[in-house]
């Protein structure tokens, strides 16, 4: 494994303290500096006096709903938030990345895991703050490319042909890859605010662009499906 070079600090909110433990020892182990609150306000406090790279959320705290203190810390600050969540309610996982957290860990997640979410988050939270980055990398991963300069979808080399929805849905999706993006955000982008909740169109849309991209549109290699959230693009090289 690989050290970091600068420390990224990780400020933990959780009150189960064997997982308090088990992440503390991991991310230390990773070099990471950690701070740990077992409340919803010391949380809140740590937050404001530490102002960490990211912060761990568990959303089930002895004092407050953790779907609060997102949206407390999100009427100040734009710090990633993985929301550790130890419900199967799909739904709750969807308001909380609705709420404003970047993403979302389920009980129980194993090192390799962990670890990799909080890489994607903080590298997005590093190129929403890099002002340079007007200029936007192109996507690459396995045998699909997507350059945004000149909207051009490639797969092994031939040009692969999106309709202008399939083009900015992709697209949307490939600039957050690694990073999971809920059906209403979706929606709200593509098509405005003022679409009806049903999903149905965009599910419509993902399955073309699954046909032109997927070798196996069932057993997808690009796009994942987060059944009840929304979908996940696999993170560019
Ligand atoms: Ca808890």
């Amino acid at each position: 494994m690989n050290k970091n070079k600068s420390k990224n600090s990780i400020l933990l909110i959780e009150d189960e303290e064997n997982i308090c433990s088990f992440i503390s020892t991991t991310l230390k182990n990773q070099n990471y500096k950690i701070t740990s609150a077992a409340t919803g306000s010391d949380g809140l406090h740590l937050t404001a006096s530490l102002c960490p790279d990211l912060i761990l959320l568990d959303l089930g705290l002895p004092d407050m709903d953790g779907m609060d203190v997102i949206e407390k810390l999100r009427t100040w600050t734009a710090v990633p938030i993985i929301v550790i969540s130890a419900r199967s309610n799909e739904h709750e996982k969807a308001r909380a990345l609705d709420c404003g957290a970047d993403d979302y860990i389920t009980k129980p997640f194993g090192t390799v895991e962990l670890l990799a979410r909080i890489r994607t988050s903080l590298r997005h939270s590093r190129q929403m703050q890099d002002m340079s980055s007007i200029y936007q990398r192109p996507y690459h991963y396995k045998n699909l490319s997507i350059n945004y300069e000149n909207h051009v979808v490639t797969l092994e080399g031939n040009i692969i042909h999106l309709t202008q929805i399939e083009y900015k849905l992709l697209t949307l999706l490939a600039k957050n890859s690694g990073k999971v993006l809920t059906y209403t955000y979706l929606m709200e982008k593509i098509w405005g605010p003022y679409i009806d909740g049903n999903n149905q169109i965009l599910r419509v849309n993902m399955a073309n662009i699954r046909r032109k991209i997927e070798q196996n549109p069932a057993a997808p290699e690009y796009v994942f499906t987060e059944i009840g959230i929304g979908y996940r693009m696999a993170e560019s090289d």
